[in-house]
C-alpha cells in the first residue's frame, strides 16, 4: 500500500504555499472542494502529495481542527485500487468508517475517511485515483 498524500490543515493557503515552494517543492494545482468545505493545494513529492487544506467556512471539518488543534497534520491517505471493495471488507471487519460510501474528492479522486478511533488515533484516508 502506497501512501497517497498527506493532509495538512492551515489557516491560510496564501501564507503557507511559499513555505513549501521555499523547500523546493513545485505547487501542482489549487482547487475547492464545495462538498468538503476546503481548498486544497497539492505539492507532488516522489509518487506522493503533500495536501494542505484551507477551510472555506466555519462549518468546514478543517475549520474545527484548526480551532481544536491548530495548524498541522490532518490525515494520512493511503492509495487502494478498489476503494468499494475495501470500505465493505474493512467493515465487515468492524472498522469504523466516517464515510459508508465512496465520495469525491480532490482531483478527481474517489474517497473515503476511516474513524480515529479504528486507526490509533489518526484520521485515514482512502483514496482511488481516477486511472487506476
Ligand atoms: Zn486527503
Amino acid at each position: 500500500m502506497k501512501i497517497d498524500h498527506i493532509g495538512i490543515a492551515v489557516a491560510k493557503l496564501d501564507a503557507v504555499v511559499p513555505i513549501y515552494e521555499q523547500l523546493g517543492m513545485e505547487l501542482e494545482l489549487v482547487e475547492e472542494v464545495v462538498s468538503q468545505g476546503v481548498r486544497v493545494a497539492m505539492f507532488p513529492a516522489g509518487e506522493s502529495r503533500v495536501e494542505l487544506l484551507e477551510p472555506l467556512n466555519e462549518e468546514s471539518p478543517i475549520a474545527k481542527f484548526l480551532a481544536r488543534r491548530g495548524s498541522g497534520v490532518h490525515h494520512i491517505a493511503f492509495r487502494v485500487s478498489d476503494l468499494a471493495a475495501e470500505l465493505e471488507r474493512l467493515k465487515a471487519r468492524g472498522v469504523r468508517l466516517v464515510d459508508e460510501e465512496p465520495r469525491k474528492g480532490a482531483h478527481g479522486a474517489l474517497i473515503a475517511f476511516l474513524h480515529p478511533a479504528s486507526t490509533g488515533g489518526v484520521l485515514v484516508e482512502l483514496c482511488q485515483q481516477e486511472a487506476s
